[in-house]
């Protein structure tokens, strides 16, 4: 027998539409460079409306790829809604890619028109300003006063919505319920083990993800939130808060180019931000400058794209009261499917153990299912909190595949998406990652967690982060050689650090050797490249 209920899609038009009737007085703050610009939702709604006529007078096709190369400002947000709510496919490139990739990229998403940051045109225009696809490259003012060449191609973004009259009525009506799987954008992986790979999420993973972001006990994003991604638009949509705001009528921050620290925590401070995310990196760097800031406002501080070391999160929860929680996700997840964070059953432990719960990366959103498999025969392992094995996910916005692409290897039999993360998962579904399969070092037939000797180097006092990787041994395969960051002024021998370590992991773990560093080097979306720290180990 089959339900009586009406077949309405789940589009990112409601949310829009939503936003726009119920939320026209919260507000959108953008940190320009001289100074913080503030609309009403209301205005913002005049001005998506308005870049949604421009694209049909620039005869943007349905379903045509509008790209972006752009910082977290209110633009970047009127492009988030402008594009999808007329059924073109948003596509955010990442500024961080090398020439190659970016030429690659545009190619591959044929990319109708691009929408790019004034002081990022240069890069852009010198890896794909011949690109055949792209028929207009529009300027997003940013202060900078970069050349631009003289294109007739070229336009600028208050040109271009300055002779445009709003369109009216609800872009809502316009969806049919089979649009909901429409694409509503697309999104590149990193591209670090090879060429980057486009995933296209629907209107519906998206919607289906912002509600998640909104589920309480989790993140539990709400209209009293006054939320800033820190994370870039361009890296897997700011893993979706953007649109998770808008939905939930959340005032937004966006923090512009900047990523200075103090710039940030002023902005927590001035806009009363309840909820910011990021890279370790950012909170790593900010840890320094708390003192001296009213961050009274945060009630949660997201981390996610690589793992938070938990002596990074404990000197959070002393500085300001509340951790750093735990966010893991891919691009290929919309980014997130787990969450950390405590539940009804940690209520009264003792504080060392509660330490261990934030180290974990947390339980599995409603609506995303996880497994563990052996990494040789494939089999399932059972959630018992020591069964390690590949992570798998499926879920209505985990990706099926990818943009002109098979996903050879990336995808099981029946379906699940392989995430190349290695995991515990323990009774109560609280998932713990021990690797990345290509990070984790192998030391005469063992598996040795870079993560884990990481997080146990920086919990010593006098380190601010580390990274392992695995330098070939013609003994053991691999040994773990450790790179490390020291805090300003401080100094640590080797034996001390050996001292350290030695009642934390088993003794075959402990690195051959230290290597103290300036510091230690970056991918596109600030996680440690570990793909340098091994070429360097390589040629020395
Ligand atoms: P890439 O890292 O290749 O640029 P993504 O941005 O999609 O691509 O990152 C996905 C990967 O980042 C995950 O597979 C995982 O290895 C790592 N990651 C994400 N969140 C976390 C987290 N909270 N803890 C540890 N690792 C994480």
């Amino acid at each position: 027998m089959q339900g009586l209920m009406q077949a309405r899609p789940l589009t990112i038009a409601h949310a829009f539409d939503r936003a726009e009737r119920l939320f026209s007085h919260k507000t959108i703050a953008t940190a320009r460079s001289a100074r913080t610009e503030t609309v009403d939702y209301g205005t913002w709604a005049v001005g998506v409306r308005r870049l949604a006529a421009a694209l049909d007078a620039l005869a943007v096709p349905v379903g045509a790829r509008v790209a972006t190369f752009a910082r977290n400002h209110q633009e970047h947000l009127d492009l988030y809604f402008a594009v999808p709510v007329t059924k073109r496919v948003l596509h955010t490139i990442n500024i961080r890619q090398s020439s190659e990739q970016l030429r690659y990229i545009v190619d591959d998403a044929q990319d109708d028109v691009v929408f790019v940051d004034r002081e990022l045109f240069a890069t852009l225009w010198a890896s794909a300003g011949d690109a055949a696809s792209v028929r207009h490259w529009v300027i997003i003012p940013d202060g900078s006063d970069v050349e631009l060449p003289p294109d007739p191609r070229i336009i600028h973004f208050a040109d271009l919505v300055g002779r445009c009259e709003p369109c009216a009525g609800s872009f809502e009506a316009n969806f049919g319920a089979a649009d909901e799987n429409l694409a509503s954008g697309l999104c590149y992986t990193s591209g670090t083990t090879g060429r980057p790979k486009g995933v296209v999420y629907t209107h519906r993973s998206t919607m289906l993800h912002s509600l998640g972001v909104l589920v309480a006990g989790l993140i539990g994003m709400c209209e009293r939130d006054v939320v800033m991604p820190v994370v870039p638009m361009f890296h897997a949509n700011a893993w979706g808060l953007p649109y998770s705001a808008v939905l939930a009528g959340s005032k937004l921050v966006l923090p512009g180019s900047s990523l200075d620290p103090v710039h940030l925590l002023s902005l927590i401070e001035a806009e009363r931000v309840t909820l910011t995310a990021a890279v370790p990196t950012v909170w790593l760097d900010a840890l320094p400058h708390l003192e001296g800031h009213d961050l009274s406002s945060l009630r949660m501080v997201i981390g996610g794209g690589s793992a938070i070391s938990p002596s990074l999160s404990e000197a959070y929860r002393t500085a300001i009261g509340i951790p750093v929680t735990h966010s893991w996700g891919m691009t290929e997840m919309s980014p997130t499917g787990v969450i950390g964070g405590t539940r009804s059953q940690h209520d009264g432990l003792a504080p060392e153990a509660l330490v261990e719960v934030g180290a974990a990366q947390g339980q599995p959103m409603p609506l995303v299912n996880l497994r563990i498999v052996d990494l040789d025969t494939g089999v399932e392992l059972p959630w018992n909190g020591t069964a390690i094995g590949e992570l798998e996910a499926c879920g209505p916005w985990v990706a099926a595949g990818y943009l002109h692409e098979e996903g050879e290897g990336a995808f099981t039999d029946d379906g699940w998406l392989r995430t190349g993360d290695i995991a515990t998962i323990g009774p109560d579904g609280y998932v713990r990652l021990v690797d990345r399969i290509k990070d984790l070092i192998k030391s005469g037939g063992e598996w040795i967690s870079s993560v884990q000797l990481e997080s146990a180097i920086a919990s010593h006092p006098a380190v601010v982060e580390a990274a392992v990787i695995g330098r070939p041994d013609p003994r053991w395969i691999e040994r773990p050689v450790a790179y490390v960051v020291l805090k300003a002024g401080a100094w640590v021998s080797s034996e001390e650090l050996l001292a350290h370590l030695a009642p934390q992991v088993a003794k075959w773990w402990i690195p051959d050797e230290f290597v103290l560093v300036e510091s230690l080097p970056r991918t596109g979306t600030g996680k440690i490249s570990k793909v340098q720290l091994r070429q360097g180990v390589q040629s020395t």
